[in-house]
C-alpha cells in the first residue's frame, strides 16, 4: 500500500503523490484569536497535527503554514469591546491558542502568519483580480469578487450553480450555499463597526491607481498567505468541514482567477466535535476550552487530562464527527493510565535483567528466560513479530490517516509487552526493540510517556541496598535480607515484591 487519502474535490480515496519529492506544501487554516480556542476547534489542530506527524513518519519532507486570522469582524468587535487594541487582543489569544497546542503535544507550523502582517500581499491579489475583471468596485465602496466570471465556482463544495443569483452580493464572510453570491474582498470603511482599524492597499481602476483604506475579507487572507509561502500551487490544504464552503470555494476561486493554475490537489476536511450531536461553537454556547475540562477534573493532573483529549482524537477517524463527554474523557485517561501502567512495568523487568550482576534465583525468573539474558538475544519470533506489528500500524495509517485502527494496533501490542512480561519473555535486548518500536510510534501519536521507564529510578545508596537484599535472598539469608529490608524502611524507602522483580515506595 501507499499513502491514501480522501480528497473532498473528488469526493474518493486517492493515492497521494506530492507536486515535488523534495517539499510537500501543506496549508491549515489558523484560529481566529478573538477569544480562547475551544476543544472542538483543538480537535482540528489535532487532526492537522496526526496528518502531518503521520506524512512525515511516512518519509515525507512536509512543510506547513498556517494563518492566523487577526483581522476580522470578531477579532475588531471584541477588541473595541474589551477596550483593548486589536494587536492587544491577538497576540494575547494567539499565544493561548498556542500555550494550548503545548499542552496536546500538536507541533506548531513552520510559518505562522498573522494575517495583519499580509496586507500588501492581499492588495496584490485583489489588484490583479481587478485587472482581469474578476473583481470589481461597488458603489458600497467594498471590492467584490464576480463568482459568475469563474467557471468552476462550486466544483470543491459540489454545488449547483444553475441556481446562482449573479448580481446579488454579500459582504458577510459567513454565509449558507443558498446564498452564493458575489463576496467581499476588501470591506469599505464603517467608522462605527471598525473604529481605529483601517488598512491600506493600493490597486488600478480604470487605469488610475487609487489608495483602497479598508480592511480585508476573510477569504483573501488565505489566499494571499498561501501565495506569500507557498506561491501559486500546494499540495494538501485541510480544516474544519465547516470551512469547505464558502470559505475554501472562495480561496479556490480567487488563487486560481489569480494564478491560473489548479491551487490544491488535495483537500481534507476534518469531522467536528459535538455536543448532544450538535456542533460545538461559541455561538451556540455549548463549548468548553481546555482550561474548563483541566477545572471540572482538579484531581487529574491536567497533563494526563491533555493526553486523554489527544487520545480521544486518534480514536476516532479525522472525517467524523464524534461527541464530547466527560465519561469519554474519563475513559480515554483511563487508557492513557494502562499505557503508563504498562511502561512503568516494563522499565522495571528491563532493570531487573540490567541487573544481569546480581545472582537471579529462579523464582524471580524462568530458566529458559535466565539463558536468553545471558545472551542478549533477539530471537526470530520477536523479529518478525516486531515486523509485522510496525507494518499493521503504517497500513492502517497509510489508509487515509486511519488512526482507530492503527490504535487497535498500538493497544495489542501493549497486550503482547504485558503478557510477555508476565512470563518473563523478553531479553534486555529486546526490551531496548520494544522501546524503539513505541518511540517510533510516538513520532504519530505522541501519548506515551517515556520517563516512566526510569522514574522509579532511585537514589544510588538506595538502589545499592536493594541489590544487597536481592543478593541476600538469593543466598537464602533471610535474616541479612530483613535486616536490609529495616534499614530502607529507616532510610524512609519500602521495598516491595512483585512477580516480575520489585518496586520501592517512599514510605
Ligand atoms: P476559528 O477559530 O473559528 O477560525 O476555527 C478554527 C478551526 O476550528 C476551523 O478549521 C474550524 O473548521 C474548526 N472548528 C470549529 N468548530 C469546530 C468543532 N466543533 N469541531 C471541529 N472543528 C471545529
Ligand atoms: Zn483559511
Amino acid at each position: 500500500m501507499s499513502l491514501h487519502l480522501y480528497n473532498t474535490l473528488t469526493r474518493t480515496l486517492e493515492r497521494f503523490k506530492p507536486l515535488r519529492q523534495e517539499e510537500v506544501k501543506v496549508y491549515y487554516c489558523g484560529p481566529t484569536p478573538y477569544n480562547y480556542a475551544h476543544i472542538g476547534n483543538l480537535r482540528n489542530y489535532l487532526m492537522d497535527d496526526i496528518i502531518v506527524r503521520t506524512m512525515r513518519f511516512l518519509g515525507y519532507k512536509v512543510r506547513t503554514v498556517m494563518n492566523v486570522t487577526d483581522i476580522d469582524d470578531k477579532t475588531i468587535r471584541d477588541s473595541q469591546k474589551s477596550g483593548k487594541s486589536l494587536k492587544e487582543l491577538t497576540e494575547n489569544y494567539t499565544n493561548e491558542f498556542l500555550a494550548d497546542c503545548t499542552r496536546l503535544a500538536i507541533i506548531p507550523a513552520d510559518t505562522i502568519a498573522p494575517i495583519s502582517t499580509l496586507i500588501p500581499d492581499m492588495g496584490t491579489i485583489i489588484d490583479g483580480l481587478i485587472a482581469k475583471w474578476y473583481a470589481y468596485l461597488a458603489d458600497d465602496g467594498s471590492v467584490y469578487y464576480s463568482v459568475a466570471k469563474f467557471r468552476k465556482y462550486g466544483e470543491l463544495a459540489h454545488l449547483d450553480t444553475k441556481w446562482m443569483i449573479s448580481s446579488v452580493r454579500i459582504d458577510n464572510d459567513e454565509y449558507e450555499k443558498e446564498q452564493v453570491a458575489d463576496f467581499a474582498l476588501w470591506k469599505a470603511y464603517d467608522a462605527e463597526a471598525d473604529g481605529e482599524n483601517s488598512w491600506e492597499i493600493e490597486v488600478t481602476i480604470d487605469w488610475e491607481k487609487k489608495i483602497l483604506k479598508w480592511r480585508p475579507g476573510w477569504h483573501i487572507e488565505c489566499s494571499a498567505c498561501n501565495m506569500k509561502f507557498f506561491w501559486a500551487q500546494i499540495d494538501i490544504h485541510m480544516g474544519g468541514c465547516d470551512l469547505i464552503f464558502p470559505h475554501h470555494q472562495n480561496e479556490v476561486a480567487q488563487t486560481e482567477a489569480y494564478t491560473g493554475k489548479k491551487f490544491a490537489n488535495y483537500w481534507l476536511h476534518g469531522g467536528h466535535l459535538l455536543v448532544d450531536n450538535k456542533k460545538m461553537a461559541k455561538s451556540a454556547k455549548n463549548f468548553y476550552t481546555l482550561g474548563d475540562i483541566f477545572e471540572q477534573n482538579k484531581d487529574i493532573p491536567e497533563i494526563l487530562i491533555a493526553r486523554g483529549f489527544r487520545l480521544m482524537a486518534l480514536q476516532n477517524q479525522y472525517r467524523e464527527n464524534f461527541n464530547f463527554t466527560f465519561e469519554r474523557l474519563g475513559a480515554a485517561i483511563n487508557t492513557i493510565r494502562g499505557l503508563d501502567e504498562m511502561m512503568k512495568r516494563l522499565g522495571r523487568y528491563r532493570d531487573l535483567l540490567l541487573r544481569d550482576k546480581v545472582e537471579l534465583s529462579d523464582e524471580d525468573l524462568t530458566l529458559t528466560a535466565k539463558w536468553r539474558i545471558k545472551f542478549h538475544d533477539i530471537t526470530r519470533e520477536f523479529r518478525e513479530n516486531q515486523q509485522s506489528y510496525m507494518q499493521e500500524f503504517i497500513e492502517k495509517l497509510e489508509d487515509d490517516f486511519d488512526t482507530l485502527s492503527a490504535m487497535a494496533t498500538v493497544y495489542e501490542y501493549q497486550t503482547y509487552i504485558n503478557t510477555g512480561i508476565d512470563d518473563s519473555l523478553f531479553t534486555a535486548w529486546e526490551c531496548s526493540s520494544l522501546i524503539g518500536l513505541m518511540q517510533s510510534w510516538n513520532e504519530v501519536v505522541s501519548i506515551f510517556d517515556f520517563d516512566l521507564l526510569t522514574s522509579e529510578s532511585l537514589p544510588a545508596d538506595i538502589s545499592r541496598l536493594a541489590e544487597a537484599r536481592i543478593l541476600a535472598k538469593t543466598l537464602k539469608d533471610w535474616a541479612e535480607s530483613d535486616r536490609i529490608r529495616d534499614e530502607l524502611v529507616s532510610l524512609g524507602y519500602k521495598m516491595i515484591d512483585e512477580k516480575d522483580g520489585w518496586r520501592m515506595e517512599k514510605v
